[in-house]
């Protein structure tokens, strides 16, 4: 079935030039001295280590921010620095996955709309009212209906993740499924899949894990039920797709920020399926497959997996609950040893007592007893989207927990 493209724009967009020196000097000064932190930067000059009190803390050697991250929030700051006061300013849904980076933002008087805006939200906007879209980018029809109201867009998507939507056009235009691994209801991958159907008859599907991905090769092989099929993956595949029909040729993309070994996993498993199926002469006409997780999100994957060889009691992973690449982090810890994933310092309410994130029951969860009296190293790592200074809080945190005053230490050495 082929999908219908969304009406093309009436008026051109606008484009608005945000990086000129004088504004950006002033935004990195903002914005340096709301995230930064001066001691992560001692620690980190170190050697990522620090010890007092039989507490010893090792920080992952990439952790926090990412320069996708850290360009969508210098363009946020820079917009409300450009437009006057009374400019309103949106911004759709979250500039990035941290609670306190998008308070900050709310702060500068940037009003948040649904990422998806509302009737209401629609009818709010104006012609030259200024829009800021989020680092994991927008869907194809709201873009263009921003375009077509006249809106001045501020465009912060991440390049990494353009660079997934190339793959998908591409196959879109190949009449090839794309076979998203993501979260189908993450931001990134609904703007990812609405690119895969805006310019032609492409279809996708999103599959979560492995055990999706060999529901899915299972039936490509032996067939199966479709109503279940279509039943199981509601929400997750594209307008009038058919699996009997849709799956005869697969090209594999992945939102930027998973896990990259469950990745690679897809991309076999599905390799392997279409080869039995239609023999490896006729494998490059019926598969495809595009690595596209960001260096940014591998660089820390590999830093915390190297920190993890590493003899550790405990490990804190600090970011947003919603953020991707942070529960990916905590995915890895938690194979290892006793991992904490929490959104800041102020979740370690004693050394007894620790509220943390489970990403399986999808809530803040109690542990007792979490920090041993004894001697004991504690590995520290933190998602692309938290900044210093929510790490620098945690480590205060924890050596104030051990009765030890972190500015003592440090004047001490
Ligand atoms: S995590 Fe990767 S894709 Fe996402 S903003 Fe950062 S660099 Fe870009």
């Amino acid at each position: 079935m082929t999908t219908q493209a969304p009406p093309a724009p009436k008026t051109a967009p606008q484009k608005i030039n945000l990086r000129r020196p004088d504004i950006m000097e002033a935004v990195q000064a903002q914005v340096l001295s709301h995230y930064r932190s001066e001691l992560v930067d001692r620690i980190r000059a170190r050697g990522n280590v620090l010890s007092a009190g039989g507490l010893t803390i090792k920080l992952a050697k990439e952790f926090g921010f990412c320069y996708g991250v850290e360009r969508a929030i210098d363009l946020a700051y820079a917009a409300r620095k450009s437009f006057p006061p009374d400019t309103p300013i949106y911004l759709l849904g979250e500039i990035i996955h941290n609670p306190e980076v998008n308070d900050q933002i709310r702060h500068l008087g940037i009003q948040t709309i649904s990422n998806k805006p509302t009737p209401e939200e629609w009818s709010r906007l104006k012609h030259e009212d200024v829009v800021i879209i989020p680092a994991f980018g927008t869907e194809v029809s709201t873009r263009r209906q921003l375009e077509e109201k006249g809106c001045i867009l501020v465009d912060t998507t991440c390049g990494d993740v353009m660079s997934v939507w190339k793959r998908v056009r591409q196959y879109s235009k190949e009449t090839v499924t794309s076979i998203i691994h993501g979260k189908a209801k993450h931001e990134e991958t609904k703007a990812t899949t609405s690119q895969a159907t805006a310019y032609g008859a492409g279809h996708y599907l999103v599959v979560y894990n492995l055990a999706e991905t060999d529901y899915v090769c299972d039936y490509i092989l032996h067939g199966g039920r479709k109503r279940e099929f279509l039943e199981k993956f509601r929400g997750a595949y594209s307008p009038g797709f058919d699996p009997d029909l849709h799956l005869q040729a697969v090209g594999v993309a992945n939102q930027t920020t998973m896990l990259r070994g469950e990745t690679e996993e897809v991309q076999r498993r599905f390799k392997a399926v279409m080869e039995k199926k239609h023999g490896p002469e006729h494998l490059p006409r019926h598969f495809r497959f595009f690595d596209t997780i960001c260096g940014a999100t591998q660089d820390r994957q590999d830093a915390l997996q190297k920190l993890l060889a590493e003899p550790l009691d405990l490990l804190i992973v600090i970011g947003g609950y919603n953020s991707s690449n942070t529960s990916h982090l905590a995915e890895m810890g938690e194979a290892k040893l006793p991992t904490y994933f929490i959104k800041n310092a102020a979740k370690m309410v004693s050394d007894r007592l620790i509220l943390h994130y489970n990403q399986h029951l999808h809530k803040e969860v109690e542990t007792q007893n979490w920090l041993p009296p004894a001697h004991i190293t504690v590995g520290i790592t933190a998602g692309a989207s938290c900044p210093n200074n929510l790490i620098e809080d945690t480590i205060r945190r924890l050596f104030e927990l051990r009765g030890i005053s972190v500015q003592e230490l440090l004047a001490g050495h």
